[in-house]
């Protein structure tokens, strides 16, 4: 097959689902540059269907869904629900509240009493790194990782890739900043990872308490002056303070982190003029983000990214549950 510039939106690929040679979706090291770009493709053939007045399908008529969270959510478990029953599926949403002793146990035991239930997808977020994964060894569906601890959430980077490509064209050779909590941020991990496949520049940003040792080796450039980092970018995505998963002072207050770190409209003049701004909510205001900056809408790509978000789920949900696709290319 001929090869395409990486990033670049198309639609030759759109008309059938995504065939992805991983049995589940754990990590975007699951995914190569031509199956995350069959993924947007097909995602941008969805897209328009959210807008209409019947926006279901019945692609995944008869299979199940379960949608199993042991961490809060709000907007990743609604949009993997909508996407599901978009696509035709019988949606079950467990919110298991866990225990901090015994995780790896609690998993194990839920995973055996879902896999009984014969599921054909199973959407798993967890608070420990490697949840998903060992979920996966223990059932026999297709596992897709909705966030696990500081490690991956690969739908969010793939919807965050989708908003671009589809609001700017490409995704190649655009320089990408991605500023604030890197270290216990999945988002970012994430998001490194795809948009390196997918050929942008990639800069993270912030303070050397929460940039994780070896970060440069992730395939971006590391910066601690904001001004610096985001200078010329296309895009700004900020990174929300996780505040959860920090047992220490990692800085000295919200206020002085803002002033550093917080994207406001004299920080962003050191982007490339236009540039967009990018969040993947829930937004602590005045901490990491102005309220000026998330609430243009001619800037502010915060509210595509979460419509963005159920088109490129049901792609990925359409991915993984036709059978055999899997292991066509294996
Ligand atoms: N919603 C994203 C996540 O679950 C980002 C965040 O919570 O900061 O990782």
């Amino acid at each position: 097959m001929a090869q395409r510039p990486t990033g670049v939106k198309t639609s030759e690929a759109s008309a059938s689902p995504a065939r992805f040679r991983s049995k589940h979706l754990l990590a975007i090291g699951d995914l190569n540059r031509f199956e995350a770009e069959q993924l947007l493709d097909r995602a941008e053939t969805f897209e328009p269907l959210l807008e209409q007045k019947v926006k279901k399908l019945d692609t995944l008529r008869g299979r199940t869904l379960i949608n199993l969270f042991f961490e809060n959510s709000t907007r990743t478990q609604s949009s993997f629900e909508l996407a599901g029953k978009r696509m035709g599926a019988d949606v079950v949403n467990m919110s298991v509240k866990s225990s901090s002793v015994a995780k790896g146990e609690t998993l194990i035991d839920t995973a055996a009493t879902l896999n009984a239930m014969r599921p054909d997808l199973l959407v798993v977020r967890h608070g420990s790194s490697g949840a998903a994964a060992l979920l996966a060894r223990k059932v026999d569906c297709a596992v897709i990782n909705a966030g696990d601890g500081k490690h991956e959430h690969p739908t969010q980077a793939l919807l965050d890739a989708f908003t671009i490509r589809q609001r700017l064209g490409k995704i190649e050779g655009l320089n990408i900043a991605i500023c604030g909590d890197v270290l216990h941020s999945r988002v970012a991990r994430s998001n490194v990872a795809l948009l390196n496949i997918l050929g942008a520049n990639v800069r993270l940003v912030g303070p050397p308490t929460l940039m994780p040792t070896g970060a440069e080796r992730w395939g971006a450039t590391v910066h601690h002056d904001m001004r610096a980092g985001i200078k010329d970018a296309d895009v700004v995505m900020m990174l929300r303070v996780q505040r959860e998963r920090m047992d220490g002072g990692f800085f000295p207050s919200a206020r002085e982190f803002f002033w550093f770190y917080g994207l406001d409209e004299d920080k962003l003049k050191f982007a490339k003029p236009g540039a967009l701004v990018m969040h993947p909510g829930p937004m602590n205001r005045g901490v990491e983000i102005d309220s000026i900056v998330a609430d243009d809408p001619k800037i502010s790509l915060i509210e595509t990214q979460v419509r963005m978000g159920v088109a490129v789920r049901m792609a990925v949900l359409e991915a993984l549950a036709e059978p055999g696709s899997n292991q066509e290319t294996r």
